[in-house]
């Protein structure tokens, strides 16, 4: 879609929520994601077949029964049910692919909505003067807890390190145009992490700052299991300084172990005086074997990656569908 098409035309939008055990929150996220559909095609911003589209990631309450439900009742609710609990990015993976093709533009957001709505209008606006990708930036951490705040901030430090091009602050809430969602489906790797690619798609990015609010209803979805997951595959399909930072450490020990293998020789050759000692052989023992271990255990997740993507396995599957 050209510029002036994009401002003169009214868009077709897709809204893609995941959804884990959601049920509680699905009433809310509905009445009003379809309210802001409704108003703004009303304003002529955009077209009435635009629809809210539900991935159920395999939950095991009452979820995909009441989006068939709300299904028969508006056909503007459509959705996909996964087989198993794939985990959220996969689930966010499965929903952009299923509605690319199917609409101008397309938001994610969290079922829960915990991420104001109506910063998608903002979105909107930025999509039309020309970005091809809308990042929600939250303005603050006020509603996280002191963990989460803590893990959050650890997260972008590293991540910043580790030089991968992430937007601070930015988690999966934005607007990808047509051309960048399949610009996307270029990108079949096995744990591909959004925040990170949307970087290396080379269109237009724009960025809109959100207010965050409480969660109404349930409970957090991402346990910290699935939150160090998602660092742990941002960092190692971004980035390869961890296993330069391992031959480092490998050529910094080698160094040390020359210096002491001199040391020893001297001692031995020419001053006569080496005493068996058991702190300075049990110590250097316990310290280079740790090193190897972390440097084994940094290496073992690049070879895990490596595993995944051989294997090719589905990044999802499918179980049902509602049109
Ligand atoms: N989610 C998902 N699969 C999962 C975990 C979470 O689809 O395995 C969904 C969840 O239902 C929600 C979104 O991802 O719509 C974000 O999760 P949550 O709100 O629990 O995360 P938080 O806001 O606490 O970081
Ligand atoms: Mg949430």
């Amino acid at each position: 879609m050209r510029n002036e098409e994009k401002v003169n035309s009214a868009l077709k939008l897709a809204i893609v929520l995941p959804c884990f055990n959601e049920y509680e929150s699905l009433g809310l996220a509905v009445s009003e994601l379809y309210a802001l559909l409704v108003e703004m095609a009303d304003m002529g911003v955009l077209c009435r077949t635009s629809f809210l589209f539900f991935v159920d990631d395999g939950s095991t309450d009452e979820t995909w029964s009441a989006l068939v439900r709300l299904n028969e009742e508006n056909s503007a609710i459509k959705g996909l049910k996964l087989s198993r609990n794939f985990g959220h990015q996969a689930a966010l993976l499965a929903g952009l692919s299923a509605v690319t093709g199917l609409c101008d533009a397309a938001v994610s957001i969290d079922a829960d909505l915990q991420q104001d709505p109506l910063a998608i209008k903002n979105f909107l606006d930025e999509f039309r003067k020309g970005a091809d990708i809308v990042l929600g930036v939250r303005n603050d951490r006020d509603t996280d807890g002191w963990l989460k705040k803590l893990t959050a901030s650890a997260f972008y430090s590293l991540m910043k390190t580790m030089g991968v091009n992430i937007t601070p602050n930015h988690a999966d809430y934005r607007l990808l145009s047509k051309r960048a969602l399949d610009a996307l489906a270029l990108f079949p790797e096995p744990n591909n992490f959004l925040r990170a690619t949307c970087h290396l798609l080379g269109y237009k990015i724009s960025t809109v700052h959100f207010d965050v609010k409480e969660r109404k209803f349930g409970q957090t979805k991402y346990t910290i299991k699935k939150m160090v997951k998602l660092a742990l595959h941002g960092i190692t399909s971004f980035s390869i300084i961890p296993l330069r930072m391992v031959a480092s450490i490998g050529f910094l020990l080698f160094v040390c172990s020359m210096i002491m293998l001199l040391y020893a020789l001297w001692q031995t050759l020419f001053v006569g005086t080496t005493v068996p000692g058991w702190a300075s052989t049990i110590i250097p023992i316990y310290f280079i074997g740790g090193i190897q271990l972390i440097c084994l255990g940094v290496v073992s997740e690049y070879i895990g990656q490596i595993y995944s993507t051989v294997k090719n396995r589905p990044r999802w599957i499918c179980e049902d569908k509602l049109e």
